[in-house]
């Protein structure tokens, strides 16, 4: 474990202190197939944390997409306390990481966590929300365009869906339907709710407009570790 300062800032909490704890495991790398690069930005993406907050790469990156929409200057934290955010209905679907105790503080916030719901078919009704959140769920998702066609319909005409999903951007997402079965982290191994249905790729922002957004914007943060999709209706 490394403590560095860096020129990058936190965009959930303000800070600019972070440390380094390796995520990845061989096995893991090897069922992948990742080369030596690609393994160490993804341990970047999932293991360098934000010293002051805990947020990791891939949160910060979330956090800079929501306050890209909202053309905010952020950090996340100052941005949920406006009182020109208040009326913000916000949809996070499953934990977001450290966003879910910054999010909840917004008054019209709903979380919706599997399994008592399933992304594929949201018990809302079409324009609920503003805002659409979710954090590397979508690759768990048996029906991924289905999942992002529920977010789409349940987003206001001027709603946006930020999400964040691991990505290999060296290749084309492919189906994991057919392969050895991959389970994220070594602690939920056998578990089926973390089972890994999908790896994305570098089209990803194809699966976005098919499921009818009219625009998918790649937000980095620390590129190619940290990066967010922001997409809107
Ligand atoms: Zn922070």
């Amino acid at each position: 474990m490394t403590a560095e300062r860096s020129p990058d800032l936190c965009h959930v909490c303000g800070g600019y202190r972070f440390q380094h704890t390796p995520i990845l495991w061989p096995e893991l790398v090897q069922m992948w197939g990742l080369s030596p690069a690609e393994a160490a930005y993804i341990d970047i993406q999932q293991g360098t944390r934000c010293l002051d907050c805990g947020s990791n790469v891939r949160s910060i990156a979330l956090a800079l997409a929501i306050l890209r929409w909202r053309q905010h200057e952020g950090p996340l934290t100052r941005f949920v306390e406006e009182e020109s955010q208040a009326a913000l209905r916000v949809l996070e679907i499953n934990e977001a990481g450290t966003l879910h105790g910054v999010l909840r503080l917004l008054p019209s916030h709903r979380i919706a966590s599997y399994p008592e719901v399933d992304m594929t078919r949201l018990p809302f009704a079409d324009g609920s929300f503003n805002l659409v959140v979710h954090s590397d769920t979508l690759e768990h998702v048996p029906d991924p365009a289905r999942g992002l066609r529920e977010c789409w319909r349940v987003l206001d005409t001027a709603g946006a869906l930020a999400l964040t999903v691991p990505a290999v951007l060296g290749r084309l997402s492919r189906s994991r339907v057919g392969l050895p079965p991959s389970y994220h982290g070594a602690a939920h191994a056998d578990n089926p709710h973390m089972l890994v249905h999908t790896e994305f790729g570098a089209d990803l922002w194809v699966a976005v407009l098919d499921a009818g957004f009219s625009s998918c914007e790649l937000v980095p943060y620390r590129f190619p570790s940290g990066l967010a999709v922001l997409a809107r209706r």
